[in-house]
C-alpha cells in the first residue's frame, strides 16, 4: 500500500477526477478526514492539460469548455477564483458554420443571438427568455437528482422542451437552417441519436447557459480546475496520493465510507463480496455509448475560417445541418463511421494566449464514432474543418490523436472511448447508475458511488460528488 499519513480516515474517495474531488472537497469541509487515491501519476480525470504536441503547447487532453463548470452552484460556494482559478470568456461563445459562407453563432447576449437568426428570432426568445432570467434559480434543480421540484413552473419550462427529441424540437420551433443546426449541434453533446427521447436536455442546457454565465475556458488549462479544488481540499487537510491505481478495497485504509468516482464496472470490480451479487450484476448491466476519436493541433496561426464569428469563437460546432449532425450520429451509435463527421472544435488559445507560444495556436477536437473504434478519423476530421476553414490544413504543426481504447488506456472510467460516463437515454439518466431512491448509496451502508454516472451526468460540474458527498452526511450514523 503507497504511503498515507494516517492509517484511518473518516472518507476515502478513489479517483481524482471532478467529482472525486468535489465529494471529498464537501466532506473534508464538515471536518472529515479525507483520502483520495488516484490511479494516474497527476490528479483530475477529465480536467488535465499536457504538450501533447509540441513544447510550449498546452492542450486539454479531455474537457476543455466549462459552461457547467461556472455554472455549478458547488463550484460557485467554494470560491474557486481565491484558489487560482480564472474563467476566460471567448468572444463568442459558439459558432456554427454552413454553406456558403453563413453561421449561426451564439453570443452572450440572447437578444444578439435571436436578432442573427431572422424569422426565428420570435420562437429563440419563446424558448430561452426565461430561462436565462431565472438561470440561477434553475440551476441547482438542474444538477440534482429528479425530484419534487422546488420551482415547478420553471421547472416545466426547462422540462418540457428538455424531454423532446432534439431533431423533432428544431424542426417543429425553428425554420431556418441556422436555427435547426445551431440547436442540433449543441444537443449532440448528449452523444445519442438526435431522435430519442431527452436529447434536447443538454442542447437547452448549453444554450441557456451561453447567455446566463458564458462558455469559458480555464486560464493555463482545465488542469487549473483540479489544482484549485485540490488547493481547497488542502485548506480542509485533505490528502491525495497519486499513482495508487485501486484493485481491491483490501489494499485501502479503514474508513467510515468510501466513494467511487470511477465507472459502476471498476466499483463492482474493486467492491467485490463488499457488495451483494444482484447490486454488482446490475451495476455490470450499466450501458456505455459511442466513444471518441480526438485529434490535438499546434497550429502557426489562427484557424483560417470563412465566416468571421468562427475566428472569435471559443466552440465551433462543425458539422453542417441538422440532417447531416443527426444522420452522423445515428452513425456512431449504430456501427458505422461518418464520412463527414460532426465535430466539437475548441479554440481554447484565442481567450487563453498561455495555451501557446507568441501568435501560435491549439486546436482541441473530436467526433463521436461506434464504441471501442480503432479507425483512425485524423483525415476526416482535418477535411471536414477544411470544408468550413479552407487552408487549415497547411496552418497544421504538429498532431496528436486517440482512438477509444487510447482513450480508455488514459482514463479506465472511459469504458470503449465513452467519455460521457455512460448513456444518457431516456432509462439511464433517471436510474443511473441503477434504479436506488438514492442513486449514490449502495445496499453497503459505507460504499458509494459519485462519478458522472449518477446525476447530473456528464461534465466538469462536480455536482455528482457533492451530491454524493451530501448522501454520505446524511447517511453514515456517528
Ligand atoms: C475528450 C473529452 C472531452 C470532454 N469535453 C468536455 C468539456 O469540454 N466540458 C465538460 O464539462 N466536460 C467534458 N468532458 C467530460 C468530463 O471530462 C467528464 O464528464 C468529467 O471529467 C467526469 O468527472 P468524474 O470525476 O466523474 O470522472 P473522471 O474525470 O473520469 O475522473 C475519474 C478519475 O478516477 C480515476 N480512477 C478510476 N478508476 C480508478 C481506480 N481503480 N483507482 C484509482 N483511481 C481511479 C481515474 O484515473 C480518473 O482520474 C470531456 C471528456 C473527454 C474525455
Amino acid at each position: 500500500m503507497p504511503r498515507t499519513t494516517r492509517p484511518e480516515y473518516d472518507a476515502v474517495i478513489i479517483g481524482s477526477g471532478p467529482n472525486g474531488l468535489s465529494a471529498a472537497v464537501a466532506l473534508a469541509r464538515e471536518g472529515w478526514k479525507t483520502l483520495v487515491v488516484e490511479a494516474a501519476d497527476t490528479i483530475g480525470g477529465g480536467t488535465r492539460t499536457k504538450e501533447l504536441t509540441l513544447p510550449g503547447f498546452h492542450h486539454d487532453v479531455c474537457s476543455a469548455v466549462h459552461p457547467t463548470g461556472i455554472a455549478s452552484p458547488f463550484f460557485r460556494s467554494l470560491k474557486l477564483e481565491d484558489h487560482g482559478l480564472r474563467w476566460m470568456h471567448p468572444e463568442v461563445p459558439l459558432a456554427h458554420p454552413l454553406d456558403g459562407g453563413r453561421a449561426a453563432v451564439l453570443h452572450r447576449s440572447l437578444d444578439e443571438t435571436a436578432d442573427g437568426l431572422g424569422r426565428d428570432r420570435i420562437a429563440y426568445r419563446v424558448l430561452f427568455e426565461s430561462l436565462v432570467e431565472h438561470a440561477q434559480v434553475l440551476y441547482p434543480s438542474i444538477f440534482t437528482p429528479i425530484g419534487i421540484p422546488r420551482h415547478p413552473v420553471l421547472m416545466a419550462r426547462f422540462g418540457i422542451p428538455a424531454a423532446m427529441p432534439a431533431e423533432w424540437l428544431a424542426r417543429s420551433l425553428f425554420t431556418s437552417d441556422e436555427a435547426r443546426a445551431l440547436f442540433a449541434g449543441n444537443a449532440a453533446h448528449c452523444v445519442l441519436p438526435l431522435h430519442h427521447l431527452l436529447t434536447s436536455a443538454i442542447g437547452v442546457l448549453l444554450q441557456l447557459s451561453a447567455h446566463a454565465v458564458g462558455w469559458p475556458v480555464a486560464e493555463g488549462g482545465s488542469q487549473s480546475i483540479a489544482s484549485a479544488l485540490a488547493s481547497v481540499l488542502k485548506k480542509h487537510d485533505g490528502e491525495i496520493v497519486c499513482g495508487w491505481p485501486v484493485k481491491t478495497m483490501a489494499e485501502l485504509p479503514a474508513a467510515r465510507a468510501y466513494l467511487f468516482d470511477t465507472s459502476p464496472a471498476v466499483m463492482s470490480r474493486i467492491s467485490g463480496e463488499a457488495l451483494p451479487h444482484g447490486y454488482r450484476q446490475r451495476l455490470a448491466a450499466y450501458r456505455h455509448g459511442p466513444g471518441i476519436f480526438k485529434v490535438d493541433y499546434a497550429l502557426s496561426q489562427p484557424v483560417p475560417w470563412t465566416h468571421e464569428a468562427c475566428r472569435k469563437a471559443g466552440t465551433v460546432h462543425v458539422g453542417g445541418t441538422l440532417d447531416e449532425i443527426a444522420a452522423s450520429e445515428r452513425d456512431a451509435f449504430e456501427g458505422r463511421h461518418s464520412e463527414r463527421p460532426f465535430i466539437l472544435v475548441g479554440q481554447q488559445s484565442l481567450a487563453d494566449p498561455t495555451r501557446a507560444p507568441a501568435g501560435k495556436h491549439t486546436l482541441w477536437a473530436y467526433c463521436h464514432v461506434p464504441a471501442g473504434s480503432t479507425v483512425d478519423m485524423e483525415q476526416r476530421i482535418t477535411s471536414h474543418i477544411e470544408r468550413f476553414a479552407p487552408g487549415f490544413r497547411d496552418t497544421i504543426l504538429a498532431r496528436h490523436t486517440m482512438n477509444c481504447p487510447q482513450v480508455e488506456a488514459y482514463n479506465m472510467n472511459y469504458l470503449g472511448g465513452d467519455i460521457v460516463g455512460g448513456m444518457a437515454d431516456v432509462t439511464q439518466i433517471l436510474t443511473r447508475p441503477v434504479a436506488r431512491l438514492n442513486p449514490y448509496s449502495t445496499p453497503n451502508p459505507k460504499l458509494f458511488i459519485c462519478s458522472a454516472s449518477t446525476p447530473p451526468a456528464g461534465g466538469v460540474h462536480g455536482m455528482c460528488g457533492f451530491n454524493a458527498a451530501n448522501a454520505v452526511l446524511r447517511r453514515v450514523v456517528f
